[in-house]
């Protein structure tokens, strides 16, 4: 997404650009897939209405394509569907009556011991908004399988904002006083469009120039003086001179491949930024609907995934006509035997449970996929900071090359985080040759 929006932004200015892509098809982590006349995403993406002006280009982009979807999440717990924002009865019927006034005492209670700065850890960030009990059962458990990391070592940033607004104080204020709730983060409302996300990076590559965009080719080498990159070497082409960079490779893969290499400490410090991997498992079904969320989350760690999306919710062309999807995701580590598991093995450790949660009647199931993302998610650990700032200074020395991406700068993005990255990169490449009035319109 990052790459393909610099190209379209640079496009848009006049700036020549080539973009090469190790994958055959360009879109990395922001890709629909078809099977049988089913579509699924890359995992359960939307994008948000959180930067007028990325959302303007966008909504250009796709005119009609892209369409307002009000469809709130839910967490399935304890055998039960729970809305997400959370409502007392639900709170009330999961939690029961004793286990949230505890939680709002303790919040209570650590709101009169006076001012304290904001916790660096997801475990004490996830405690202090919602109470321990609401925590442990809804978000570290969660939190847990999807980053195979304990709570305590995972920086806060992994939230993503998430959180932001949100939080058990403004719940009961909402609930009991009748106050307004700051929705910004919780309602359902997002923009999807209707042939999958895809659509979206597929439409960058169009704005781009299919043409441009070297698929199947990587890039191996970025040979350099230590204060400019020179070249980079592309399988196949050998070394292309370059005036200007942008990375969107993986910062430890791009690390590897400096020519002559970092110093040592770099290289180490880079050996410990990790990713999470992910297993989705999609499951297409002969039946008109199983819920109505556009995603449900499923904490309790009995469930190996993380969470499960029905595309259809999303839009109506995302299954046939009297036939609906359900696309759970396994996070996990390459490394680990689930990986390479046998993809019908796969297919049974999601089909078994929701059978017997009844969301998968007998005859019903006609066929499943397995994809496999690598390096879905950086690890965003609570020792990253000092790494980071490290392989930055570095990187940063050399005057013609830009980080942008999710894994690129290895922080937590989203889709219109990125569409942003690439949208600056281009306005300071521009602002170079043109002074700094030039505009990316
Ligand atoms: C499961 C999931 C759900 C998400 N949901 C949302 C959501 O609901 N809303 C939202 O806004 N965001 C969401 N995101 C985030 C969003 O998808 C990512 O932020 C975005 O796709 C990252 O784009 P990128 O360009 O940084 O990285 P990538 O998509 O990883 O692109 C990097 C590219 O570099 C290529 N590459 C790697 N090595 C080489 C090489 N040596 N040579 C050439 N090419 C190479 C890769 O093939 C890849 O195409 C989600 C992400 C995931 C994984």
């Amino acid at each position: 997404m990052a790459g393909l929006a610099l190209g379209y932004y640079a496009r848009q200015c006049g700036v020549p650009a080539t973009i090469y892509e190790a994958q055959e098809r360009p879109g990395g982590l922001c890709v629909t897939f078809e099977h049988d006349g089913f579509l699924f995403d890359s995992g359960a993406h939307r994008f948000h209405d959180k930067d007028p002006g990325i959302t303007r280009d966008v909504q250009r982009l796709l005119g009609e394509d892209l369409r307002v979807v009000d469809r709130p999440s839910m967490i399935f717990d304890d055998g039960r569907l729970m809305n997400f924002p959370f409502r007392l009865t639900d709170v009330l019927w999961h939690l029961g009556p004793r286990a949230l006034a505890r939680d709002a005492l303790d919040m209570a209670a650590g709101r009169l011991a006076g001012r304290r700065p904001e916790p660096e850890s997801f475990a004490g960030l996830a405690v202090r908004r919602y109470g321990r009990t609401l925590a442990e059962r809804f978000l570290l458990n969660y939190s847990r399988k999807l980053w195979g990391l304990p709570c305590e070592s995972l920086s806060a940033r992994v939230s993503g904002g998430r959180l932001n607004g949100l939080d058990l104080r403004q719940f009961l204020l909402h609930t009991i006083l009748g106050r307004r709730r700051d929705r910004r983060n919780a309602d359902g409302k997002f923009y999807y469009p209707t042939r999958g996300i895809g659509m979206l990076t597929d439409a960058l590559a169009q704005g781009f120039g299919r043409d441009a965009i070297r698929t199947g080719i990587e890039v191996t080498r970025l040979c350099h003086d230590n204060t400019r990159i020179r070249a980079v070497v592309v399988e196949g082409q050998g070394q292309v001179a370059v005036d200007e960079v942008a990375s969107t490779l993986p910062v430890e893969r791009l690390l590897a491949m400096m020519d002559p290499p970092p110093a040592k400490g770099i290289l180490e410090l880079a050996r410990k930024l990790t990713h999470r991997d992910l297993i989705l498992v999609a499951l297409f079904l002969r039946r008109e609907s199983v819920t109505s969320a556009a995603t449900v989350y499923f904490p309790d760690p009995s469930f190996a995934f993380t969470r499960v999306t029905e595309p259809r919710n999303r839009s109506a062309a995302m299954s046939p006509p009297g036939h609906t999807s359900l696309v759970a995701e396994i996070p996990c580590d390459s490394g680990e035997p689930l990986w390479s598991a046998d993809d019908a093995d796969l297919a049974g450790l999601v089909r078994r449970p929701l059978e017997q949660i009844g969301w998968i009647r007998e005859g019903e199931l006609l066929g499943s996929q397995v994809v496999r993302l690598r390096r879905a998610y950086p690890v965003l650990s609570l020792d990253l900071e000092s790494s980071m700032g490290a392989i930055l200074r570095y990187l940063g020395g050399f005057e013609n090359l830009t980080l942008a991406g999710r894994s690129g700068r290895f922080e937590y993005g989203w889709i219109h985080d990125m569409l942003r990255h690439g949208k600056d990169v281009v306005a300071s490449c521009v602002a170079d040759r043109l002074g700094p009035e030039a505009d990316v319109a």
